[in-house]
C-alpha cells in the first residue's frame, strides 16, 4: 500500500477566514485531520463528513498528547495509506514544532508538505490596530519564544541585543513570565516607558487588548488575570493603536448572538452580524428531513400530466422534489404537464434556479391571492408538494373553490437538539448578549426546546431581537424582553438594527 501523504498545514492565528486557500483545499480533502488547541475548531466543520478528526491539543503547556505521540501518530495514519490533515493554529513552523514533525516524517519515509500559515504574531497586533513594522517608528521586528524549553540549562535569548537591537518585538507563549521579560528588556537599556500590548485570543472575536508599558504591564496583566493564548507586543509602534484600532471597534464587537433560523437560510443573516464583529452561534429550531416514505411523491409524480397546476409553498418544498426527482433517475423533463405556481418570490427563484418555469408567483399564502393570480380553479387538478405539517388552509380554500387538491409530503420538519447544552452553558456564563428570531414559529420552537427552568434562565439574561410585530407579541408572550425590532421586516434590517442597538449603548 502506498502511504498517505502528511500535510503540516497553517490554520491561520484564529479567525477562520484567515487559513490559505491552500488549507482549506487540503482539510476539504484529506482522510483525517489531526488539530491542535489554537486550530479553530469551525474549520473542521470544512472536512469531510466521513473524515477522522482527532484531537491531538495542547493547552498551556499540558499536552492532551506528548509530542513524540503526535509524531508516531502521523507516521502511524500515513502508514495506513490515509491522507493527514496537520492542523496547527498560526503558522506551523513558527513555535510550533512543525520542524520537528517534519523531521520525524522525513526519518519514517512519509511523505509531507508544508501549508505556511498566518502566524499570530502578525495578524493578532494588527487586528489590534498595531501594525508591526511602519516606516515612521521601526524597520526591524522579532519573534521572540517567552517559554523557553525548561529543559534548558542557558537561556538562547540574547537580551542585550534585543532589548535596544530591535524595534518591535513580539513575545509567544510569554505571559506567565511577563515580569521576568519586562524587566530583562529594562535591565538591558530598553526605556521602562517603552510601550506594551498584550494581546489575547486575537483575531477571534474573544479578542481582549491591554496596553501599558515596559514599567507596569505586569501589574496590568496581573490585576486583569491575563492568562495564555496571549501575546506580548513590545515597541512604539502601539502607539498607532488608537488611530488604527479597526477590529475592536466595530458595533457588535466580542457579542455573542444566537440565531435561530433553519440552517439553509440562517448563513446570509450571520454573515451580516459577523461582518459587524459578532460571533453568531447558530442554533436551528427547526430542520428538515426526509419524508418517512416517499411513496405518495412518487405517485404524485408518475401522474404528474393529470394535474393542471403544481403549486410549490416553499423552497423546501422545490428542495425535496427536485432531489428526489435526481434520485429516481428523473428530471425536470418529468414534471411536464402542469402550469407551475410558485408562493413567494424566494420560493419561485429557486424553482427558476432548478429549471423549473413558473407560471406565477403570488405573493400571498391566501388562496385568494392565488386565485388572483391564477384565475378560476373550478374543476382544475393541484398538487402541492410540502412538509407533513403544515397548514389544511390553502388545501382547503382551493376545495371549496372546486379544485380537486392533492397534498403529499415532501418533507418533514423536525426539531434538532443540537448545540443546547452548548447554548445554556453560554447563557450561564454571561456570555451570550442576543437571541433572534425571524418567525414567530422560531420563537415558539425554541421555547419548546428548553425546559420551562431553562427557559426562564434564558429569557432573564439575554435579550431578544425580533423580525417584526407579529414575532414580537409570541415572544413577549413567553416573557421575552424584545428590545429590537427593526421597521422593514427584512432579514438585513433586523441586522442593521441589532448593530444600531449595541452602538447606541
Ligand atoms: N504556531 C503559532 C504559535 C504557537 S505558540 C503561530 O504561528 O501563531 C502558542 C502561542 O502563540 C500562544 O501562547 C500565544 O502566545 C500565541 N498565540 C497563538 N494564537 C494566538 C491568538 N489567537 N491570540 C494571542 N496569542 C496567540
Amino acid at each position: 500500500m502506498k502511504n498517505g501523504k502528511v500535510y503540516l498545514i497553517g490554520a491561520g492565528p484564529g479567525d477562520p477566514g484567515l487559513i490559505t486557500v491552500r488549507g482549506l483545499e487540503l482539510i476539504k480533502t484529506c482522510d483525517v485531520v489531526v488539530y491542535d488547541y489554537l486550530a479553530n475548531p469551525v474549520l473542521l466543520e470544512s472536512a469531510r463528513p466521513d473524515a477522522e478528526k482527532i484531537y491531538v491539543g495542547k493547552k498551556g503547556g499540558e499536552h492532551t498528547l506528548p509530542q513524540e505521540d503526535i509524531n508516531s501518530l502521523l507516521t502511524r495514519v500515513a502508514k495506513s495509506g490515509r491522507s493527514v490533515a496537520r492542523l496547527k493554529g498560526g503558522d506551523p513552523y513558527v513555535f510550533g514544532r512543525g520542524g520537528e514533525e517534519a523531521e520525524e516524517l522525513i526519518s519514517a519515509g512519509v511523505e509531507f508538505e508544508v501549508v505556511p500559515g498566518v502566524t499570530a504574531g502578525v495578524a493578532g497586533p494588527a487586528y489590534a490596530g498595531i501594525p508591526v513594522t511602519h516606516r515612521s517608528y521601526t524597520s526591524t521586528m522579532a519573534f521572540v519564544t517567552g517559554h523557553e524549553d525548561p529543559d534548558k540549562n542557558e537561556t538562547a535569548i540574547h537580551w542585550d541585543k534585543i532589548a535596544t537591537g530591535i524595534g518591535t518585538i513580539v513575545f509567544y507563549m510569554g505571559v506567565k513570565n511577563l515580569p521576568m521579560i519586562a524587566g530583562n528588556l529594562i535591565k538591558n537599556g530598553r526605556s521602562p516607558k517603552t510601550p506594551v500590548a498584550l494581546v489575547r485570543w486575537g483575531t477571534t472575536t474573544d479578542q481582549q487588548t491591554w496596553t501599558g508599558t515596559l514599567e507596569t504591564i505586569a501589574e496590568i496583566a496581573q490585576r486583569e488575570k491575563v492568562a495564555p493564548p496571549t501575546l506580548i507586543v513590545v515597541g512604539e509602534v502601539i502607539e498607532l493603536r488608537d488611530k488604527l484600532n479597526w477590529f475592536e471597534k466595530r458595533p457588535l464587537f466580542g457579542k455573542r448572538i444566537i440565531v435561530t433560523r433553519a440552517r439553509a437560510q440562517a448563513s446570509d443573516f450571520c454573515q451580516r452580524l459577523a461582518e459587524q464583529g459578532a460571533t453568531p452561534v447558530e442554533f436551528p429550531t427547526i430542520e428538515t428531513v426526509e419524508p418517512e416514505s416517499w411513496r405518495d411523491l412518487d405517485d404524485a409524480i408518475a401522474r404528474i400530466h393529470e394535474y393542471d397546476w403544481l403549486i410549490f409553498t416553499s423552497v423546501n418544498g422545490v428542495g425535496y422534489l427536485m432531489k428526489r426527482l435526481r434520485e429516481t433517475g428523473l428530471d425536470v423533463r418529468d414534471l411536464a404537464g402542469p402550469k407551475i405556481c410558485a408562493i413567494g418570490r424566494k420560493t419561485a427563484a429557486s424553482a427558476e434556479a432548478l429549471g423549473l418555469g413558473v407560471k406565477i408567483v403570488p405573493e400571498e399564502f391566501r388562496a385568494e391571492g392565488i386565485l388572483a393570480a391564477i384565475g378560476d380553479v373550478k374543476g382544475t387538478r393541484i398538487l402541492i408538494p410540502r412538509a407533513k405539517e403544515a397548514r389544511e388552509i390553502l388545501p382547503d380554500e382551493l376545495g371549496k373553490m372546486g379544485a380537486t387538491v392533492d397534498v403529499v409530503t415532501a418533507y418533514r420538519t423536525v426539531k434538532p437538539e443540537g448545540k443546547k447544552a452548548d447554548v445554556l452553558r453560554l447563557v450561564r456564563e454571561g456570555k451570550m448578549d442576543m437571541v433572534t428570531f425571524a418567525s414567530s414559529s422560531t420563537v415558539s420552537n425554541f421555547a419548546e426546546m428548553f425546559s420551562a427552568g431553562e427557559l426562564s434562565e434564558i429569557i432573564s439574561s439575554v435579550p431578544a431581537a425580533s423580525i417584526g410585530p407579529i414575532t414580537t407579541e409570541t415572544a413577549k408572550k413567553l416573557g421575552f424582553r424584545v428590545v429590537v425590532e427593526p421597521e422593514e421586516y427584512t432579514i438585513e434590517a433586523l441586522a442593521g438594527s441589532i448593530a444600531s442597538h449595541f452602538s447606541k449603548r
